[in-house]
């Protein structure tokens, strides 16, 4: 048996936005075909996602936003949910499984059938606030993954660790206050979504990161602060919203993170894993739109979880 558990979508092209839009089925199709071009993929454990029934959402989104977006939903063809985000006749379906995802990675991690989990899905989740479609996310994934390993007894306080190029405004707004949850964010600033950067809740650790920053000086910027805020919190099990636009070749971001950086973060993270949770790790993929820089930082990414 395998550490670790792969997680992706029944079919590739779920959530089938228009051929220009950067959030594309490709994304998924360009992580999995590097983990089979590499040999990772062997080493893996691959299930496709269980989808969850709508209701769940409303665990962390408000009632009336989840039956509007079903309400607004076609049967064919797309919305603009948002200006930059298509609403498709089978993007709620690839939410279900998207968020089903996560509560499947949460079940078998916690029972110890897996040391951690990549979750392959999309749409991506964290800007997805209570209420507010966002930045092509409808469903917070990995808020429902975290609120749902909160169900566990032995799971008191979560922690997620976002270091995707743009703010976890949604998570943020999901769980600010809450004492059972602790969000870190590092992100590029000034820039989308240009909310939830001041006058922050004691449960957030945000790290504004100026454009341009490369390795190095990233690392030694969030090391010593994430480090601190993680074993100063002592969570029973960490997520990771795992965006890879911080990456010098993304079309989207401003940062200059190269491939090797998600490797460390990786590292780093499961080393605080270790340390207080006992290994526990979920991670949910989020950003990335160059499709190689892409491929290149999950594989580095989920080679760090497999202990490759
Ligand atoms: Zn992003």
């Amino acid at each position: 048996m395998s550490s670790t558990l792969f997680i992706q979508h029944s079919q590739f092209d779920q959530h089938s936005v228009p051929p220009s839009h950067p959030e594309s089925p490709l994304r998924s199709l360009a992580v999995e075909t590097r983990l089979r071009q590499t040999g990772l993929w062997q080493d893996l454990s691959i299930q496709t996602c269980q989808p969850v029934p709508a209701h769940l959402f409303k665990q962390i989104h408000n009632p009336g936003y989840i039956d509007q977006l079903y309400q607004i939903a076609p049967a064919k063809g797309m919305i603009l949910a948002d200006p930059d985000t298509p609403l498709t006749f089978n993007t709620l379906g690839a939410a279900e499984e998207a968020a089903g995802s996560g509560i499947q990675a949460v079940k078998q991690v916690l029972s110890g059938e897996f040391n951690n989990a990549f979750c392959a899905v999309r749409p991506p989740g964290h800007h997805a606030e209570p209420g507010k479609t966002l930045g092509f996310c409808f469903i917070n994934n990995i808020a429902l993954a975290a609120e749902y390993a909160l169900n566990n007894s032995e799971i008191k306080k979560v922690l997620i660790f976002d270091f995707d190029v743009h703010q976890a405004n949604g998570t943020i707004e999901i769980f600010k206050n809450r004492d059972d949850v602790m969000v870190i964010s590092t992100f590029q600033h000034p820039f989308f979504p240009f909310s939830h950067w001041t006058n922050l809740p004691d449960n957030v650790l945000s790290i504004p990161i100026k454009a341009q920053t490369a390795s190095t000086m990233f690392r030694r910027l969030i090391e010593k602060k994430v480090m601190e805020a993680v074993s100063k919190y002592k969570p029973d099990m960490m997520f990771l919203s795992a965006g890879f636009d911080a990456h010098t070749n993304d079309p989207m971001g401003g940062l200059d993170l190269i491939e090797e950086d998600y490797y460390w973060l990786t590292q780093m993270s499961m080393s605080l894993a270790k340390t207080y949770c006992k290994g526990r790790l979920v991670s949910m993929m989020e950003g990335g739109y160059n499709l190689e820089a892409l491929a290149l930082s999950s594989h580095q990414h989920i080679q760090a979880l497999s202990g490759n």
